[in-house]
């Protein structure tokens, strides 16, 4: 079935943050006309290298804001954008309803994939204060459909890491090194994604007929793990065992009730996944949803082992570094696995 239709204009709102970029880099491996709203200078030093490292790559960057919504109809006009995706954070969420006025103004926009990333916002129903931002998506959402914009719902599940419970960005830290800490008795199973098969994939729907108006679930079955094997995993990788600490779910709400952002958001979306189950607890058949492995079944996802390669090695590399510096350490970790792709 053919379900590329175009080569449009892509514009990627938040390319120089975390989900952000891999949907940028996507972009360009895809050979797509790719643009980047770049904001006014903050002075961050690695957001102006991200950005000059996307221009590098053959990006264009435009400068402004989601939320200036008469510039954003002047660019989208001006470049002929036909895609527009966001991946603003989540403190930011609401910025996007300028844009989708800004979006239905313009008219040239063919679909818009709002910043979602995450869980389905109108299933999930974590504590607060996650709650507030799947409120705020939520709104997106509304705003989306009652102006009548085809629209693109990416619901990708976990990123590809340990789970820490109070760190937004987990993929940047590796897994445990000295104990493990187990939200409830670790049976509860999640979905893990690795971010360049977020950007991936992301780019394969934007423009599929199959997926306009459409909630698209990133449900891998290789990638289908819960703490306590996702543990015995990273344990495999390491060679050795390490103890386990219980996270009991009021461990969770309490961080939560702390309301310290991000980490009480983030702990909420801990205790809905890994105690709730909110990844696992629905079937996928409604008419405007999809799961995306049923769309690809020839692309390969990454799994987690090799995921898991990834952070042993910097393991290894760190260890390197360290016997660079005091003479004969003794190594922490051995060999690389090499392991199939999933598709
Ligand atoms: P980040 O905070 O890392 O990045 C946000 C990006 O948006 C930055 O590039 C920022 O620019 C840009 N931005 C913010 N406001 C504006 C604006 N008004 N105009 C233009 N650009 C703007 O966000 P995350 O990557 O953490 O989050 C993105 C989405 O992904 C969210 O919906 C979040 O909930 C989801 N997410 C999902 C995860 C998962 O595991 N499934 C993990 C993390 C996030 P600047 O560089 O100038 O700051």
């Amino acid at each position: 079935m053919t379900v590329s239709t175009t080569n449009g204009r892509v514009l990627i709102v938040g390319a120089t943050g975390f989900i952000g970029r891999f949907v940028a880099e996507a972009s360009l491996d895809a050979g797509r006309p790719t643009y980047v709203l770049v904001r006014p200078s903050s002075g961050n030093h690695s957001k102006t290298k991200v950005a000059k490292a996307l221009q590098d790559r053959g990006a264009i960057l435009l400068n402004g804001l989601a939320n200036d919504k008469e510039l954003m109809v002047k660019l989208l006009k001006e470049h002929h954008i036909e895609v527009v995706i966001s991946a603003v954070g989540g403190e930011k969420i609401l910025d996007q309803l300028s844009l989708v006025e800004a979006i239905a103004s313009a008219g040239t926009v063919k679909r818009f994939l709002p910043s979602e990333f995450g869980h389905d916002v109108d299933r999930a129903d974590p504590v607060e204060p996650g709650l507030q931002m799947y409120k705020e998506k939520r709104q997106v959402r509304r705003l989306v459909e009652k102006l009548g914009i085809p629209y693109t719902y990416i619901c990708c599940n976990s990123i590809a890491s340990w789970p820490y419970y109070d760190n937004r960005h987990p993929s940047e830290v590796i897994p445990p090194l000295d104990q493990f800490q187990i939200y409830g008795d670790g049976s509860v199973k999640a979905y893990f994604v690795a971010g360049t098969d977020i950007g991936k994939f992301t780019m394969k729907t934007v423009d599929d007929v199959r997926t306009v108006n459409k909630s698209v679930h990133f449900r891998p079955p290789c990638n289908f793990y819960n703490m306590n094997e996702l543990a015995a995993l990273w344990e495999r990788k390491i060679r050795r065992t390490l103890p386990r600490a219980t996270i009991t779910e009021n461990d969770l709400l309490s961080v939560a009730a702390e309301n310290r952002l991000p980490q009480s958001i983030v702990a909420s979306f801990t205790h809905d996944i890994f105690i709730k189950g909110c990844q696992v607890n629905f079937a996928i058949h409604g008419p405007d949803e999809t799961e995306v492995s049923s769309l690809y079944p020839n692309e390969p996802f990454r799994t987690l082992d090799e995921c898991f390669n990834d952070f042993l090695q910097k393991v290894e590399d760190e260890n390197t570094k360290q016997s660079d510096e005091i003479p004969a350490p003794k190594p922490v970790v051995e060999a690389l696995a090499i392991t199939a792709t999933c598709a």
